[in-house]
């Protein structure tokens, strides 16, 4: 009872959409990581002169891995990729001024970014709890655990839909930052609102990924 064939039918989707939007992403940052812009600044320095130019002062640290650049809004820290940091590409400056507009966000109070912080240590625990009660109560035939374990699942839905608006929003005001401090050339521009159309995606999938397990898991909860 616990494998379900229905349940590929609802994940199978919203896997092949995340699998193609990784290979966007990757796609363009191998792409545009090879351009090098025209200033010749890496992403460390185009990460100070635009800090300096929107008077945020932060931490800059590096990260491992590969894309996997982020901006911390407890500790207000950027966490830069070694290839970001010390790469002078178009990449590199589009993903910094992207990060940089998550903590333009936190210092103007933007609402959704509080509201998915506020999401955080709910989310940290929700698949793994509501798929927990959901299996419990269809175990033991009580629909309010069903019901439980549903609404738990509520809060991943709803941590990756408000991610959405915070991501774009991100990523127009590091668009408006790079065309205002004129840090990359027009051309340059176009790769670079490239790059982060393609890391969109990724959060796009994911919201459908977790709306279609919602789904599944109502219309399996009806079934039961
Ligand atoms: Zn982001």
């Amino acid at each position: 009872m616990f494998f379900d064939p229905l349940y590929c039918l609802f994940a199978i989707p919203g896997l092949l959409l995340a699998l193609w939007a990784q290979a966007q992403v990757k796609g363009a940052y191998a792409r545009y990581t090879q351009v090098r812009n025209a200033r010749g600044v890496t992403g460390l320095q185009a990460a100070e002169y635009l800090m300096a130019r929107q008077g945020l002062s932060l931490n800059v640290e590096g990260t491992p891995g590969q894309l996997t650049d982020h901006y911390d809004p407890r500790s207000k820290t950027i966490r830069l990729s070694q290839g970001v940091a010390m790469q002078p590409s178009v990449a590199s400056v589009a993903i910094v001024a992207h990060e940089l507009g998550h903590a333009m966000q936190d210092k103007t109070g933007y609402m959704p970014l509080k509201l998915r912080g506020a999401l955080v240590p709910a989310v940290q625990l929700s698949p793994m709890v509501s798929y927990a009660l959901f299996m419990l109560g269809l175990l033991f035939q009580m629909p309010n655990l069903v019901n439980l374990g549903i609404l738990v699942f509520g809060f991943s839905v709803l941590f990756s839909l408000v991610t959405l608006p915070v991501e774009f929003d991100a990523s127009r005001r590091a668009l408006r930052m790079l065309q205002d401090n004129q840090l990359l050339t027009g051309q340059e521009m176009e790769g670079a609102r490239k790059v982060l159309r393609a890391a969109a995606l990724t959060y796009v999938a994911a919201a459908v990924q977790s709306l279609m397990t919602l789904l599944y898991l109502l219309s399996r909860a009806r079934r039961s």
